[in-house]
């Protein structure tokens, strides 16, 4: 098998790495290293800056009409190359086909709401706020900006981060994760198709080192992190620091809470699809099911248990339920978990280490994973698992479940199911999570809402998805106007300006 060498994509064109670095890009459901991406140098990124920074002001000057009209040929590109691209995502991330398909949607609903960017950032006219004056405030692109994106989603998350800022008139800059940088070098040809200037839309691959130069570099104004807590904290320190807008989304550990009352059949259903659906490498993917009241968990288990061993895990071709992790190493990790969740006395209802897997050996797949018991302060609870390892935790009423959901560092999704509407009433009220579902199993807004977690699952104040990106990736000017008749008062006063 061939192993092709990837680029990036600056100014319009494929430019080839400089800097001699490389890094692997597998296909999880083979284990086989299908690509190398070239890792940025700083120098490398610097050209690139410049190089958006040259497109910018043509792009902002153009009417907003016309960007929109850019993002709406790029949208029937994308829905006209869907299957191809949908093969290119479960290539490079080991997904199912029909999970990239839906995708691929979900990200567009990003770009039909920056296609309604002109009425986002319309801005506001006052007249006569004092002798001849009138005020307006108007919202004005930043210009550079950047969007840091994780493996996972490979089209739908660097669409939340980019679409909005292109259309609004920023030049955009993606740094691709470098375990799927296919999926970023073949949207951009179809922005290029799409008629949207060289230079507004630009990928750099790399790892760390190029994303000190996006971090540090002035030019850059804003930037859209998604990944780790550990390094969506960094990126916001380090981004803050140096004086750039920060919008920094971290892991999830996101729980389904049962009370009695709930369709036992229904929460199965949802439980082991959002538990278990894209091995569990969403950050909106369910980790723990907690199960509220006596014999809440007793009477679901066998039913979970069931629909969790029956799980088929293999690659695309094969019509999954699940596929590959990313790599290797995150298949160590997640293995890991598991010998530690044992160690610390959770019950190991399904062993995913023993699951029936045909394919030789190969790929990067894990068996559906299961422990009763679960309890805070252990590992497996404490820790978003990357990987299809799920928890059952048993409270005795909702309070303490609450409190425990409370009580964790992360906060991104959280769902409660039940028939008892002051129950969901006093969960939504309560729970400090960012989003949250009542019989939702999961809560991921669509894409005119905003999206964030709370806590550790955010630094900074934007959000994706929603209106308010619109807001980030602006700034609002506020200018007061007065022209005066030859004959009006012109005199000097020195007292502060008041009505
Ligand atoms: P990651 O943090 O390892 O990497 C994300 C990006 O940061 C990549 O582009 C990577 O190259 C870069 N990066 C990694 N280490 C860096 C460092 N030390 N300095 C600078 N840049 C660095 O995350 P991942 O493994 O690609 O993605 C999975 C994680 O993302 C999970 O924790 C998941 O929950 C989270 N995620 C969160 C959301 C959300 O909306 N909250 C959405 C998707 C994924």
């Amino acid at each position: 098998m061939t192993v092709q060498e990837l680029t990036h994509f600056i100014g319009g064109e494929k430019v080839s790495g400089k800097s001699g670095r490389f890094g692997d890009v597998y296909n999880p459901a083979t284990g086989e290293v299908i690509a190398k991406v070239p890792f940025a140098s700083r120098d490398e990124v610097k050209e690139a800056i410049d190089a958006a920074e040259a497109a910018f002001p043509a792009w902002r000057d153009l009417s907003v009409a016309r960007r929109a009209n850019v993002l709406m040929n790029f949208r029937n590109l994308m829905m006209e190359n869907k299957t191809k691209l949908a093969e290119v995502i479960c290539q490079e991330s080991g997904k199912t086909m029909d999970d990239a398909e839906g995708e691929i949607m979900r990200g567009l609903e990003s770009v039909d709401l920056a296609i309604g960017a002109p009425q986002l950032v319309k801005g506001e006219y006052s007249v006569n706020v004092g002798g001849n004056i009138n005020a307006y405030s108007a919202r004005y692109p930043l210009g550079v900006v950047t969007a840091i994106a994780p493996f996972n989603f490979p089209i739908m998350v660097p669409l939340a981060q980019t679409s909005m800022a292109v259309a609004v008139g920023n030049a955009v800059i993606l740094k691709a994760s470098e375990k799927v940088p296919m999926t970023a070098l073949f949207i951009s040809e179809l922005w290029k198709e799409a008629g949207l200037p060289d230079g507004i839309w630009t990928v750099v691959n790399g790892d760390k080192t190029a994303v000190d130069e996006l971090l540090e570099n002035p030019k850059v104004h804003a930037i859209s992190f998604v990944g780790s807590t550990p390094v969506a904290k960094i990126i916001y320190e380090v981004g803050s620091k140096h004086g750039k807008r920060v919008s920094a989304f971290g892991g999830g550990k996101n729980n389904m809470v049962v009370m009695p009352d709930a369709d036992l059949e229904q929460v199965a259903n949802s439980f082991v699809s959002a538990g278990y659906g894209a091995a569990s490498q969403r950050c909106m993917a369910i980790s723990t099911l907690v199960a509220v009241g006596e014999g809440t968990a007793d009477r679901l288990l066998p039913l979970i248990k069931e629909k969790v061993e029956a799980l088929k895990v293999g690659p695309a071709s094969e019509n999954s339920d699940y596929g590959a992790v990313i790599s290797q190493q995150a298949k160590d990790t997640i293995l890991a978990a598991i010998d530690k969740g044992e160690a610390e006395g959770a019950e190991l209802v399904v062993d995913g280490r023993k699951a029936p897997i045909t394919t030789e050996g190969k790929g990067f797949f894990i068996g559906p994973t299961l422990f009763d018991n679960v309890k805070p302060g252990m590992y497996i609870h404490e820790n978003e698992i990357f990987g299809p390892v799920r928890n059952i935790v048993r409270t005795k009423d909702l309070n303490e479940a609450i409190q425990i959901i409370n009580d964790h560092e992360l906060g991104n999704g959280v769902t409660i199911f039940t028939n008892n509407g002051y129950a969901a009433r006093q969960f939504t009220t309560e729970i400090e999570v960012g989003m949250v579902g009542v019989n939702v199993p999961i809560p991921i807004p669509v894409g005119y809402y905003n999206f964030a977690g709370f806590k550790a699952s955010r630094f900074g104040d934007g959000h994706m998805f929603g209106p308010d990106q619109a807001r980030f990736f602006t700034k609002t000017k506020t200018i007061s106007e007065r022209w005066l008749k030859e004959s009006d008062d012109k005199e000097m006063s020195f007292a502060f300006p008041s009505n």
